[in-house]
């Protein structure tokens, strides 16, 4: 390392801080950079700042998009009546890999966890009942994890919203007990969404 050039160390460095990149692999993608034309670096540089100046939480269903709502919420051919909850943005991108699920999504930030002080203001619920009511939602698809805390959480809401009106189901088979969505595969999370059981 402390043969390279100081420019190239910081880059190492840089790389080195992604998630899964050891030194080795750091090394090896900054000597790629400095081989690759200048405009493929600039893109690359340009694509990370970018992404960081203009993502940010959908006002709806609180999302990743570069707007003011996402490309989900806006697309009419969307069931807009229809709204799974997840627990994180990237379980809405693992359901949305599987191509199941043509409703929107409601991204909760997290799960309940009472040990840790995590209440239900501490999530976006506050914002899930409010959307429920102006939006005119008639079915809520619960798909927290199947983890204790997913579950519990998936309870605390079906809870809330006995009486209302609202159809509420709740993901089922194919889900490991303790299974984390994006690491599930597209046909069983497709099973798991057709096979959802009513609470
Ligand atoms: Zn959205």
């Amino acid at each position: 390392m402390q043969h390279y050039p100081e420019s190239i160390r910081a880059l190492i460095r840089s790389f080195a801080k992604l998630p899964g990149i050891g030194e080795k692999t750091a090394e090896r993608l900054a000597m790629h950079v400095l081989r690759r034309p200048a405009q493929e670096a600039e893109a690359l540089a340009h694509s990370i700042v970018d992404v960081k100046q203009k993502v940010r939480l959908c006002v709806d269903c609180f999302g990743l998009s570069d707007g003011e709502r996402c490309h989900i919420c806006q697309d009419l051919s969307r069931v807009a009546s229809l709204v799974c909850v997840v627990e994180q943005p990237a379980d809405m991108i693992a359901i949305e890999k599987s191509g199941a699920f043509k409703g929107v999504y409601h991204i909760l930030g997290g799960t309940l966890l009472p040990m840790e002080g995590v209440g239900p203001d501490d999530l976006r619920i506050r914002e899930l009942f409010e959307r429920i009511r102006r939006d005119e939602i008639k079915e809520v698809i619960l798909a927290t994890g199947t983890g204790v805390e997913g579950e519990s959480t998936a309870a605390y809401i079906a809870q809330r919203l006995a009486g209302t009106g609202v159809s509420v189901s709740r993901i089922a088979s194919g889900v490991p007990v303790g299974g984390d969505l994006k690491y599930i595969d597209k046909m069983t999370l497709k099973c798991a969404l057709d096979g959802r059981h009513a609470l």
